[in-house]
């Protein structure tokens, strides 16, 4: 049976809600509308560090604008918390600062992982190398950065598959001795409220998941 991983970071929230522990957890971010949830769901229980590292976006100036909405968000949530005002959004009042780690822009390293891949539809195996790609990262970072947890806000994407996502961060995860956190955040209506929350900050929503060969196919589909 394929596991539940919504519950399972359910019962690890509840957990630490018993315990009362706050974990340093290191969350890969591939843009503000997809980490606009995340962020609000843990912060209440996680001292976050959100990692952007996302070499898959091809081009220069739509990183630029993604990293810099990344950072909007962020300040947005910090400026909630230093005025202690939670009360719009869904939160017990708990949350903490929220930190950012941003990675050196790379894109080579992206064309290079998925040459011989380009022409596979979004969903397939070059998105599989992309994932790979990205979690390694987060899991090196997350040891050198001593992070208890790392996870990711891909498993959001109703494109993405999640037990893949979740298969890959636990190998990544093992491979560097940092705990994988499993999730799946579309569930719970975690999808939903990306959209009303990205609203509500007017966060800049593209409309292709980042790589030109994703903007390629969205464009031929458009047409
Ligand atoms: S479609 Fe998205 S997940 Fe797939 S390779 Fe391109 S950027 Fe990566």
């Amino acid at each position: 049976m394929r596991p539940n991983y919504s519950k399972e970071l359910d019962k690890e929230i509840q957990n630490l809600s018993e315990s009362g522990a706050r974990p340093k957890l290191l969350l890969h971010s591939c843009c503000a509308p997809c980490s606009s949830y995340v962020l609000e769901y843990l912060r209440e229980y996680y001292r976050i560090t959100v990692f952007f590292y996302n070499p898959n976006i091809t081009e220069a100036g739509e990183y630029a604008y993604r990293l810099e909405e990344e950072k909007r968000l962020i300040r947005e949530y910090n400026r909630q918390v230093e005025e202690h005002d939670l009360s719009s959004m869904n939160s017990t009042g708990a949350a903490e600062k929220i930190a950012i780690l941003e990675a050196p822009y790379d894109p080579e390293s992206f064309l290079t992982a998925v040459r011989g891949y380009e022409d596979c539809p979004e969903g397939g195996d070059r998105c599989g190398i992309c994932f790979a790609l990205r979690l390694d990262a987060a899991a090196r970072a997350a040891k050198e950065g001593g992070f208890d947890c790392f996870t990711t806000t891909l498993t959001i994407s109703p494109l993405k598959d999640a037990a893949r996502l979740n298969e890959t961060g636990m190998r990544a995860g093992e491979k560097y001795g940092v705990r994988f956190l499993p999730s799946d955040f579309k569930k719970k209506n975690g999808y939903k409220r990306s959209i009303e929350l990205s609203r509500q900050f007017g966060l800049y929503r593209q409309n292709y998941c980042g790589c030109s060969f994703s903007k390629r196919e969205r464009e031929s589909r458009n047409t």
